[in-house]
């Protein structure tokens, strides 16, 4: 059943990869009626930009001095959320081993860092309504958002996820892909500038032992006590 909400809610959901945000976020927009942006979906079109224009992804200042120049814009749509690079649809490159293995090195730097909080600022004043996801939302990006959740799982459960999401859920492609994700996190939660983390106001939640549709239950009520509150 679609539950009633003020077009102008703003849920800000952050946690590291693999807890399922992005499954949860869309799926609570889509519900509420609210737009929804990928914000890490962002950070890897920039990082996909770099790499294609040639600019060296492990040299920060090289990376500061072409942070401004890509045009990158987002669909909000739940239903199916688009991101463009230069006019180019980036849904698929943006996706690459390759990307996601340069990311968390390109989004550490502090004018890429500015760069994309002002689109995603830009974006969730104009949306009168909207889920974002990410690292940084609740801490950075959107910090008077009117409810944060923090989504957590164990590495395991985490890496589990992933590999069913890749198909490759042998024992060695597990072992990898945990080995992976462990490795953005502690990257992602370590830089110095707007690192992952848990707002003190965030709601958290252990996605570990849920399914995702207890876990969209869970947000969906939790905004609608925010809302009666
Ligand atoms: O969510 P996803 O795994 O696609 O994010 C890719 C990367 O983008 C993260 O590992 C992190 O380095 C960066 N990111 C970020 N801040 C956000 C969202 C993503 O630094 N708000």
């Amino acid at each position: 059943m679609e539950t009633a909400a003020p077009s102008t809610v703003i849920v800000a959901i952050d946690g590291p990869s693999g807890t399922g945000k992005s499954s949860t976020s869309k799926a609570v927009a889509a519900k509420l009626g609210l737009r929804y942006l990928d914000t890490g979906a962002q950070y890897r079109a920039i990082t996909w930009w770099m790499i294609t224009n040639g600019v060296d992804t492990d040299d920060p200042q090289a990376v500061a001095v072409a942070a401004g120049k890509p045009a990158i814009v987002s669909g909000t749509d739940p239903a199916a959320p688009t991101i463009t690079v230069d006019g180019l649809d980036a849904a698929g490159p943006i996706r690459t081993q390759e990307v996601t293995s340069k990311v968390s090195a390109v989004s550490a730097v502090p004018e890429v860092r500015t760069r994309i909080t002002g689109l995603q600022r830009a974006i969730a004043a104009a949306a009168g309504g909207i889920v974002v996801e990410g690292r940084d939302i609740g801490t950075t990006v959107l910090p008077g958002a009117d409810l944060k959740i923090f989504l957590t799982a164990s590495p395991e459960a985490r890496a589990a996820r992933r590999s069913g999401e890749l198909r490759g859920a042998d024992a060695a492609g597990l072992a990898a892909t945990r080995e992976a994700l462990v490795k953005r996190d502690a990257a992602d939660s370590g830089r110095k500038t707007s690192p992952l983390a848990k707002a003190a106001d965030a709601v958290e939640v252990d996605t570990t032992e849920l399914s995702l549709d207890q876990v969209i239950e869970c947000v969906v009520t939790l905004v609608a006590e925010r809302q009666g509150a």
